[in-house]
């Protein structure tokens, strides 16, 4: 099959990869440049300072040649040795992974929270962490299994009473929710480019604290292919990355870094938030129940239903992409038969998510599970519309 003359068979509202802005994508192939030249330096070193304030941090950002997973592998890798404990908050898929990750290192790895439907009590993991006194507190910002967001910000204020440096992954919220890495006493961070930041996969970002530094100068076991203190002498002296950089994604993340500065950060956010409430009460309206049950813990970046026992989930999925051309996320793990996902990260506007939101209904319909459709797309414009106001 040739790619230049058949089209993609969907529309993407899975939650990453995400739809890419027609900009990002001729941006990504326009010109070849190649990665050590001032020119690429010049876009290279451009993209990192735009995305300083997607992360709320006046540190240096700085590219992993790798997706998300790698990239935190990358940080787990170089922060933590044998000797270190981590403490992992595991309510969600991704959270489960880091501990997994963390394990199979050999460090030493105590996981809490562990039910998908766990919301993080702070006096629990306050008790944790006098018991366990660990080196590390890892945490996902917003788990894109289950939909939960975590309280970076309080766990930050932990982390500076006992002195633990505190790791998140945010591959599913920067770009689409604030991230206060400086306030909020972050130790590093990642993200990856497929979500938020609208752009194909395969290269993810990384912000560290001094603190995060100085753990990374004294491990004698640092890791060869994602390694911080080369990253960061490379970006430093020459303005390029250790290895061959992967040049077309980063213009793509550049490209999309600018338009979210055109749009302006936080009117990004509130198209965020806007579109998010406005898909919740639309899935509400059409007889589904929304995850987390908790609505303070709820992602703007995509939306999580259940689905009632007679729903065939597998079906509905199916029949969206075959009839309707919406590709939307299965759910995961042990909600993978009884849960949908829908993905508003990065480039979605109200047309996207209306047109999403009638060929569900639709589906539904067509598959006999219920007996009308418009009242999702009429209660997903009522909530848009006085979120709008706000
Ligand atoms: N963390 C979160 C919250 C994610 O949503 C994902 C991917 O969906 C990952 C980590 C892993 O990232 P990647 O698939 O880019 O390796």
């Amino acid at each position: 099959m040739n790619c230049l003359t058949s089209e993609p068979s969907c529309k993407l509202f899975t939650p990453g990869p995400v739809k890419i802005p027609n900009r990002v994508m001729a941006a990504s192939s326009y010109v070849q440049y190649h990665h050590r030249t001032p020119e690429f330096s010049k876009i290279l070193l451009d993209t990192l300072n735009g995305l300083r304030p997607l992360f709320g941090t006046d540190q240096q950002v700085y590219p992993v040649h790798t997706t998300g997973r790698g990239a935190l592998e990358g940080v787990y890798a170089n922060i933590l040795s044998a000797e270190d404990k981590a403490v992992s908050i595991c309510n969600g898929s991704f959270g489960k992974m880091s501990a997994d990750i963390i394990s199979k290192m050999g460090i030493s790895c105590v996981r809490c929270f562990e039910s998908w439907t766990d919301q993080v009590d702070l006096a629990e993991l306050e008790q944790i962490i006098e018991r366990e006194h660990p080196t590390a507190v890892t945490v996902v910002h917003n788990d894109t299994s289950n939909g939960t967001v975590n309280p970076i910000a309080a766990i930050g204020a932990l982390a500076r009473r006992y002195g633990f440096l505190l790791l998140v992954d945010a591959v599913s919220s920067i770009g689409c929710m604030p991230f206060l890495f400086d306030d909020w006493g972050v130790d590093a961070v990642v993200t990856a480019s497929q979500k938020g930041l609208m752009s194909p996969p395969g290269v993810s970002f990384a912000v560290l604290s001094p603190c995060s530094w100085e753990k990374i100068k004294n491990n004698s076991s640092l890791a060869s292919y994602i390694n911080f203190i080369n990253i960061r002498k490379s970006i430093q002296t020459t303005g390029e990355t250790p290895g061959t950089t992967p040049v077309s994604l980063i213009l793509a993340v550049n490209e999309a870094v600018h338009m979210i500065t055109e749009e302006g950060v936080e009117q990004v956010f509130k198209r965020h938030r806007a579109l998010s409430l406005a898909t919740k009460q639309a899935l509400l309206a059409i007889g589904l129940s929304l995850f987390p049950e908790k609505c303070d813990a709820r992602s703007d970046s995509l939306t999580i239903a259940s689905v009632p026992d007679c729903v065939d989930t597998n079906n509905l999925v199916e029949h969206l992409r075959k009839k309707y051309h919406i590709l939307i996320g299965k759910g995961l793990g042990d909600y993978a038969r009884s849960s949908i996902r829908i993905a508003h990260m990065g480039a979605y506007q109200v047309e996207d998510m209306m047109l999403c939101i009638a060929a569900l209904e639709a589906s539904m319909l067509d598959l006999g599970y219920v007996s009308s459709i418009g009242v999702g797309v009429d209660s997903f414009l009522q909530k848009y519309n006085s979120a709008q106001q706000c």
